[in-house]
């Protein structure tokens, strides 16, 4: 389709500079260095020094539940996960996610099977997962994404039935206020739950992540795993790797730490501009923003009633240079490596989801202003459309 702008509407001023989906906090930079002072003076730049310990600590608190271990990564954190469960041959998992959850099963020499999401939740859909359960699954492994839940109860009636683990990746869930993962709901956390805290993410320690488990004795191997599957001085227990994060990363996280809320508060009011402007246009859908998450704003771009598709969307957003962002496309079934799958063939929700998710620029320094200048270069581009 051609636009052709006409006279009676007025294009947008573009951003002088890249609005971006997502900005870090960062502490002021004196009270970071100030803040490094004490590790200068001990030198333990890392292996599970003081900072990292406060700060596992201070997450264990925020979490409420289970037992906490940090990481340097989510990645990594994940691939520690599976691997210290035992799993063998196949692991059925949500194609609607971020390629490191699909990359950490292939990792580990295991089969990732592809099982739809549900059209509302967007989150891997129960009744696909027992279509896809057989002789050789060995887990379930489901994405919080952009924070909305899981149906962890049914998932775990199902993993339960078959002799399962459970696994969830919940990168984009920590700002859910405590109890994070309802301390009393015992099925929520799965077997174990991964969380990132990469610079993108709401919380971060630049690099970082964790894992939240119920389990007293994975959490015992997890830890070892961590530092090289080392015991003490004279005992490697078993398989390792190098999972540790280090002083300079807990110190950053312990500042950051303190910044959350308010970001949080911030966030809010960002999703309250976006949510009156955004929900009364045809063909827009708000799925994520609004919710305790906070992670990002996403929209679903209904192209029968919006006029336009999400990619016309985002070309034009770029152009005014806002930065949104396919969050997440590909769908992880279509990418070349895990095509061929026979799992891979039918996703029509997951392919949906990937086809019209859009996530807005979303972070606290976002102004009231800039939010109202990103709603107005969204209307500009459905009256175009609708115009053309
Ligand atoms: C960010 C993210 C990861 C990867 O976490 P890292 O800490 O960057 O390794 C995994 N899964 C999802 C859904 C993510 O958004």
């Amino acid at each position: 389709m051609t636009l052709v702008p006409t006279p009676s509407v007025v294009a947008p001023t573009p951003f002088p500079t890249p609005t971006f989906v997502s900005r870090p906090i960062l502490p002021p930079l004196d009270s970071y260095t100030a803040a490094l002072a004490g590790t200068w003076n001990s030198k333990v730049l890392t292996n599970l020094g003081p900072a990292h310990e406060r700060l596992e600590r201070a997450i264990g608190e925020r979490v409420g539940a289970g037992h906490v271990t940090l990481w340097n990564n989510g990645t990594v954190a994940l691939l520690a996960a599976l691997s210290q469960l035992d799993l063998h041959g196949e692991v059925i998992v949500t194609p609607f996610t971020f390629p490191a959850t699909i990359h950490a099963i292939a990792l580990l020499g295991l089969t990732p099977v592809f099982a739809d999401i549900d059209p509302v939740s967007m989150t891997i859909d129960p009744i696909c997962i027992a279509e896809k359960i057989t002789s050789r699954t060995s887990a379930i492994v489901g994405t919080h994404i952009y924070g909305i839940a899981c149906d962890t109860e049914a998932i775990a009636r199902l993993a339960s039935d078959a002799d399962l683990r459970v696994v969830y990746d919940g990168a984009h869930s920590f700002g859910r206020p405590a109890p994070t993962f309802q301390a009393d709901v015992p099925s929520a956390l799965g077997d174990v739950t991964m969380l990132s805290f990469h610079a993108t993410k709401l919380f971060h320690t630049v690099e970082g992540g964790a894992l939240v488990t119920p389990h007293a004795d994975l959490n015992r191997r997890l830890r070892q795993s961590r530092n090289f599957g080392i015991l003490d001085e004279e005992t490697v227990t078993g398989v390792g790797l190098n999972g540790k994060m280090s002083e300079l990363h807990a110190i950053m996280g312990l500042l950051t730490l303190e910044m959350l809320d308010e970001e949080i508060a911030r966030r809010a009011l960002v999703a309250e501009v976006y949510l009156e402007r955004l929900s009364v246009l045809p063909g827009i859908d708000i799925v994520a923003g609004t919710s305790p998450a906070r992670q990002y704003f996403v929209v679903r771009v209904k192209e029968s009633q919006f006029g336009s598709s999400r990619d016309d969307l985002h070309t034009t957003l770029k152009s005014l240079n806002i930065m949104s962002r396919k969050y997440f496309y590909p769908l992880c079934s279509d990418i070349d490596i895990y095509s061929s799958h026979p799992s891979a063939a039918r996703l029509p929700h997951a392919r949906l989801a990937a086809e019209e998710c859009l996530a807005l620029p979303f972070y606290g320094e976002l102004s009231d202003d800039d939010v109202h200048r990103i709603c107005d270069a969204i209307e500009w581009h459905a009256r175009r459309v609708r115009e053309a």
